[in-house]
Formats: C-alpha cells, sequence, structure tokens
C-alpha cells in the first residue's frame, strides 16, 4: 500500500529531509584521507542527534552504523569501522534522519584527493542521473519513467546500473511501498499522485550491473572489481512537480 502524505506531513518530512541532507553536507567538510569510517560515522551520528533527530539506519534489520559508507567497488550498504580512508578513494555516505515521525534518506558520494578521470566521470554521471529520475517524477508519470531516465541516462554514458538493489518509498518508516528501480520501461508501474514520497538512489558501477554480498552479511560490492557511486535524495510528487526534501534549506 502507498501512504500519500498530507501538506503538514509533508512538512515535517521537509525538516527530516533537511536534517539528513546537512548530516551529508557535514561529513562531506570532514572527510580526509587518514581517517577511518568509524570516525565519519561518528560525525554523523553526533550531528543528528544534536539536531534533537535520530540516524534512521542505526539498528534498522540490526545494522551498526548510522550511516552505509562504502569505498571504491563497496556499492552499499558498508559498514563503518576501523578501514582508513585513502587519497584517491571514493567515499559512497548513505544517511537518514528521523524527525518528527518521519524519514529523510539520502547519499552522495565524495572523491577524497585526487581520482582518475574515469572515475570522475563516474561520479559525474550517477549524479547527473538521480536528477534525470527527478526531473521524471510528475504527476501522472509512472514509476517506470523514472526508471527509464536513470537508466537509460547511465547506459549512454557506458556505465551499468545495479539491479539488485532499489529506491523505495519513504515516509513514517524508511522503506514504504514502491519500489523504485532504476532501470525499466516508460509507461509502467505505479502512477505518481501528489502526496507520494520517493527514495530515488541510482547504484552505477563503472563496468558490469553485478554485485555479490560480502561474508559480513552487509556490504554490496561490484562482482567486476570496479567502482561504484550511489547518489540519493528523498522527493515529494506535488501538483507542481517533484520537490527535493532532502535539501539544506
Ligand atoms: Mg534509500
Amino acid at each position: 500500500m502507498i501512504i500519500l502524505k498530507t501538506q503538514k506531513e509533508l512538512s515535517a518530512m521537509r525538516e527530516a529531509g533537511r536534517i539528513s541532507n546537512q548530516a551529508l553536507l557535514e561529513a562531506g567538510k570532514h572527510i580526509r584521507a587518514g581517517m577511518t569510517t568509524k570516525e565519519l560515522d561518528r560525525i554523523l551520528h553526533d550531528f543528528i542527534l544534536s539536531k534533537g533527530a535520530k540516524p534512521s539506519f542505526l539498528g534498522y534489520a540490526g545494522f551498526p552504523g548510522t550511516a552505509c559508507i562504502s569505498i571504491n567497488n563497496e556499492v552499499i550498504h558498508g559498514i563503518p569501522g576501523s578501514r582508513k580512508i585513502q587519497d584517491g578513494d571514493i567515499v559512497s555516505i548513505d544517511v537518514g534522519a528521523y524527525y518528527k515521525g518521519f524519514h529523510g534518506d539520502n547519499a552522495y558520494t565524495f572523491a577524497v584527493g585526487q581520482i582518475s578521470p574515469e572515475t570522475q566521470r563516474l561520479l559525474d554521471v550517477t549524479k547527473e542521473s538521480l536528477y534525470k529520475g527527478i526531473a521524471a517524477a510528475v504527476p501522472g508519470a509512472r514509476i517506470g519513467d523514472v526508471a527509464y531516465a536513470v537508466q537509460s541516462y547511465v547506459e549512454q554514458a557506458g556505465f551499468a546500473v545495479v539491479r539488485k538493489y532499489v529506491g523505495h518509498g519513504v515516509g513514517a518508516n524508511l522503506h514504504e511501498s514502491p519500489e523504485v528501480p532504476n532501470f525499466g520501461k516508460p509507461g509502467r508501474g505505479v502512477r505518481l499522485v501528489p502526496g507520494m514520497t520517493i527514495a530515488i538512489e541510482p547504484m552505477v558501477n563503472l563496468v558490469g550491473a553485478d554485485v555479490k554480498v560480502q561474508p559480513d552479511g552487509w556490504t554490496v560490492l561490484t562482482a567486476s572489481g570496479s567502482p561504484s557511486a550511489h547518489f540519493e535524495h528523498t522527493i515529494a510528487i506535488t501538483e507542481h512537480g517533484p520537490v527535493i526534501l532532502t535539501d539544506p534549506e
């Protein structure tokens, strides 16, 4: 069942989204070579608490961190720990905040130091594919239109969208209906109507769509060993078009 939100609920979601995005920006300010992913996670944790919110992911299905922090060939769900971030790494941070009864959910892949032009293009294309997906999320369109907008943009650039993991509805629950895949056909799937709130989150591999899960049961890696990028926003479908809720303002 898809839960539509009232105007008042959307206002609360906007506050949760703002805190989620500010947390991500805070991490971006502090991320540097030599720090551990656990140290970075602690910054996110303390920031979210300082805003009177709660980390959405901490304890979710037993997840032990505030954020999922995934490096290079790690796609998503990396567990914060003793691994040190190195110069030339790309670091995907996925974080959510729960505030006034609602979740915000967003992700960003940061480059630390100097990265290769090819990896930079992976980041640029993945980020832009998110905005292509958002632009397609207008009332009356379907989930397949959003999915196709992401997929077609990524594939014309020569990269591969991950199919095993998808975006999702978000609201009072971190994961709600519908699923929001990053691949699909235009005109197919659930119709978008005002009041729907979804997280669009392209996960894009430099080489090949296949992924595998680490023995830790969480960390998802590219099967090819190539780098992977991840960008996400929580958005609301409104009668005036898509509105990004995970905005800093
Ligand atoms: Mg998400």
